[in-house]
């Protein structure tokens, strides 16, 4: 009988006692009363794992003094591939950060404290483009994120979705999405872009594939080694459709979780 009933138990069978079934019981539950010889549990399902997370601000709140940020919390590109290849990355300042020209005091743009978490949103931070998603009506366009070192042509760039290289500048790479959204990625290695995609049938990419490599190229000049990522997404507005920068921290916050969680 208890051999039946341990058999049944394991098995997650009803149960039948000689006063009658008591339905389903679960493999889990003790099958044997409290002294008796220990009997083989199936083994215990594994906990599913903590996801990964890392310290980060919320949309909107850029660094002190830097401006207002964006109040619109919308995931404009839900599903995107985190446009940096390999994590870690920083999203943060270059011209509020150590190192840049309104710096919180001194240290270059290698300080180790710019190669830290948290991520802070820098989209709308004071400069004089315009942006209507900015509360100013104008601000950054983008998000600057620094790669895993301070190191140039290192870190590999990737298309955020599958699409088309629609034009190589001087430090701008634009990248139509097949969803009909503009990414638009500059300061990378322009010299290896060029060489990469020569043609317009090499411009077309898949989602993830290298785009560059992350460097500080400025049309001549240079800058910071940072990547600084754009989306512009279509947006209707009444009856004005246009295609506009809108805020891009959100869908890195949700790219990136997904890449540290392995399904970017
Ligand atoms: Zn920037």
């Amino acid at each position: 009988m208890r051999r039946l009933a341990v058999a049944a138990a394991l098995l997650g069978l009803s149960a039948c006692a000689p006063g009658g079934c008591s339905g389903t019981v679960p493999p889990t539950s003790p099958a044997e009363p409290e002294g008796a010889a220990s009997t083989p549990q199936p083994p215990a399902e594994p906990p599913a794992p903590e996801p990964v997370t890392w310290p980060h601000e919320p949309p909107g709140v850029l660094y002190p003094g830097s401006g207002s940020g964006a109040t619109d919390p919308t995931l404009w590109a839900a599903g995107m591939r985190f446009p940096l290849e390999a994590a870690p990355a920083w999203a943060n300042s270059q011209v509020y950060g150590y190192g840049g020209w309104q710096a919180p005091g001194p240290g270059g743009q290698c300080d180790p404290r710019n190669y830290a978490y948290p991520w802070r949103d820098n989209f709308c931070e004071t400069r004089s483009w315009s942006n209507s998603k900015c509360p100013a009506g104008r601000g950054h366009q983008g998000q600057d994120i620094r790669p895993a070192t301070c190191q140039k042509k290192v870190h590999w760039a990737v298309a955020a979705e599958a699409g088309r290289i629609s034009s190589i500048g001087s430090y701008i790479l634009t990248l139509l999405g097949d969803s009909g959204r503009i990414y638009r990625y500059l300061h990378l290695d322009m010299a290896e872009v060029n060489a990469l995609f020569p043609t317009p049938a090499s411009r077309t990419v898949t989602r993830g594939q290298r785009l560059g490599r992350v460097s500080d190229d400025f049309g001549g000049n240079a800058t910071t080694i940072h990547l600084h990522f754009e989306i512009k997404a279509p947006v209707t507005d009444g009856e004005t459709a246009a295609v506009i920068f809108v805020p891009t921290y959100t869908s890195l916050v949700d790219s990136y979780s997904r890449l540290l969680n392995a399904a970017a």
